[in-house]
């Protein structure tokens, strides 16, 4: 089930910590599939494989795994549609710790137990990219977007619409107004 790519990102914790300051260095190509990324429908497109380059050292109680992650997504501007290209450059940085290991029980946050014998980095990975891939993504913050009312793209020319003040909040505020 699991790709070649996915196995390569295991780590055997149990040789690691039985050899206090090993390197391992994990460089691989992988596509979202094999990271199981499922994406929102918000969401840019993954374009690529993933690069991914993480060096894990190992001292006598934990295993820490630093690198980076890098995503060439496309995605469509959410004010003007236009087609959006860019990249994500994602930093990891996770220690990791026997299931029994008693370190970090007040820190909870910086360390990842580890049931079984061996680290696999996949989810971690995939969880780094579903955050980091952009929703509601913008051509420009200033992107002026498409006229509501003749469908011209305001980025290229003005049009002389007038746009009514149709912010739902205020329609609310009005109605309640009236009621009073
Ligand atoms: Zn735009
Ligand atoms: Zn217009």
């Amino acid at each position: 089930m699991s790709s070649a790519n996915a196995r390569a990102l295991r780590l055997n914790l149990v040789d690691l910590l039985r050899q206090p300051g090993t390197e391992r260095t994990i460089s691989l190509d992988i596509t979202h599939e094999e990271l199981g990324c499922a994406l929102s429908a918000a969401q840019a497109t993954i374009l690529s494989p993933l690069v991914v380059n993480l060096r894990a050292t190992s001292s006598t109680d934990s295993v820490e795994v630093v690198g980076s992650i890098v995503a060439n997504w496309n995605g469509e501007c959410r004010r003007c549609l236009r087609s959006v290209d860019g990249v994500s450059e994602m930093r990891f940085d996770e220690r990791f710790v026997p299931a029994a290991s008693s370190l970090g029980i007040f820190d909870e946050a910086d360390i990842t137990r580890v049931e079984a014998d061996y680290i696999d980095l996949v989810p971690p990975v995939r969880e780094i990219v579903m955050i980091d891939i952009p929703d509601a993504v913008l051509c420009a913050q200033e992107c002026q977007g498409i006229c509501g009312i003749c469908g011209a793209d305001r980025n290229a020319h003005r049009c002389d619409c007038i746009i009514e003040d149709t912010d739902d909040r205020w329609a609310a505020l009005k109605d309640l107004r009236l009621e009073e």
